[in-house]
């Protein structure tokens, strides 16, 4: 461990902070570090490893790909990009998709597909308070939280903040200059705040009335984190743009632009690339992940273990009286908890050998992979019990 610290201080940037731990191995919803200790991951990869991680669907497509190749540009058709698209298709709305290898990157086609098709009168995107949509200099911008935004100025123009689930808000700042509003129909970073479903339906008429893209980033929320394949299905709505990313991959580094059947065309032959983007081997990926969610039947894991985990915290919460709130739709739970910062739960939970996350300081984010048990739970919580015990 020291070795492997002493080379990131000196030779890698110094963008985050860490936990000392460095994992080595994972398998399902267990990773390994240096030392041979043993972890129960509750966020895996910052939900990339949603199935878990190494899932057996997963790796068996990759290595079939290992055999082939790796690496097609987009100059050429490879043998699974169209196959992968369909399969998203399938799942969201009528439409096509552009293959990026992020989430920002996703949320920056989605971006540059607003402003081509507003241009040149309408440019102006709506975006939420407390929202993420990534660190690229348009992203950020699109980004509802000042922390993110510091010293990069001068930013993008063309974006406005309105706060989340407030539709007078959101009426009082269309102009004939907005284009499109952007919005995670659960905010993940901004600390678990699901829409109210009155205020989704009356976006969604108001967009439709004046012609203004509705934008959902599902990069947090996709793959059935949240009980459906993608969180806009609970809403009587069909999205304009959505994207995807974070567990798409199983693993692998991978961005979704889906693109509905009316804009479709915005971005014709020239206008938008990625030399990455839908390669094969990473496209094999994403089809691992959804065979593993069709043929395990894990939107159906997703809703009964989310129950449960729910239940379980809510009866911790009869015992220690810090815990509040607890929001989430899925596998997709906060647990506001009413204290200062919670970073030191989160760092106690690491010695016991529980992975979580926390976010807006004293949220407990807890989103294990779909794949997860009632006795992994059961596990999670007694470990997460320990950690309270102690404070
Ligand atoms: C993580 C995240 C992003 C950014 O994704 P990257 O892959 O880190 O660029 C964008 N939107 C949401 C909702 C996210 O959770």
């Amino acid at each position: 461990m020291n070795k492997i610290k002493k080379l990131y201080d000196k030779y890698v940037l110094g963008t985050y902070t860490r936990q000392d731990v460095c994992l080595v191995k994972g398998d399902g919803v267990w990773v390994e570090d240096s030392e041979g200790k043993k972890y129960l991951d509750f966020f895996p990869g910052w939900a990339v490893s949603g199935t878990g991680h190494r899932h057996p669907k997963v790796i068996k497509r990759v290595s079939e790909q290992l055999e082939k190749i790796l690496h097609v540009s987009n100059n050429y058709y490879n043998e699974l990009q169209g196959e992968l698209a369909e399969k998203i298709i399938k799942y969201s709305f009528k439409g096509k998709v552009f293959f990026a290898n992020s989430g920002a990157e996703a949320n920056e086609g989605a971006i540059k597909l607003a402003r081509k098709y507003g241009s040149p009168d309408r440019y102006e995107i709506i975006t939420m308070e407390r929202s993420f949509h990534g660190r690229t200099l348009a992203t950020l911008t699109a980004t509802g939280q000042d922390k993110v935004k510091k010293g990069f100025a001068p930013l993008p123009e063309g974006f406005k903040h309105v706060p989340f689930n407030d539709i007078d808000a959101f009426i009082s700042a269309v102009t004939d200059k907005t284009v499109a509003v952007m919005l995670e129909i659960i905010q993940g970073e901004g600390g678990i705040n699901v829409a109210d479903a009155e205020y989704i339906k009356k976006l969604n008429r108001i967009c439709k009335e004046k012609d203004i893209l509705l934008i959902v980033d599902e990069v947090q929320t996709c793959m059935g984190r949240t009980g459906k394949m993608f969180a806009f299905e609970y809403y009587d709505i069909e999205p304009d743009v959505m994207t995807l990313a974070k567990s798409l991959g199983g693993g692998m580094p991978i961005g979704a632009l889906v693109v509905n059947e009316k804009h479709k065309d915005v971005l014709g032959p020239g206008t938008h690339a990625s030399t990455f983007g839908g390669s094969p081997i990473i496209c094999a990926a994403a089809l691992g992940v959804f065979e593993a969610i069709e043929e395990d039947d894990l939107l159906e894991n997703v809703n009964s273990m989310g129950e449960y985990l729910v239940l379980k915290i809510e009866e911790l919460k009869k015992k220690y009286s810090m815990i509040g709130k607890v929001c989430g739709k899925g596998l997709m739970i906060g647990v506001k908890l009413d204290i200062e910062d919670a970073s030191e739960i989160v760092a106690g939970c690491v010695k016991e050998g529980l992975l979580l996350n926390c976010t807006q300081k004293n949220i407990l984010r807890i989103m294990p992979p779909i794949t997860v048990s009632k006795e992994n739970i059961d596990t999670a919580i007694s470990k997460l019990s320990t950690v309270l015990e102690k404070l």
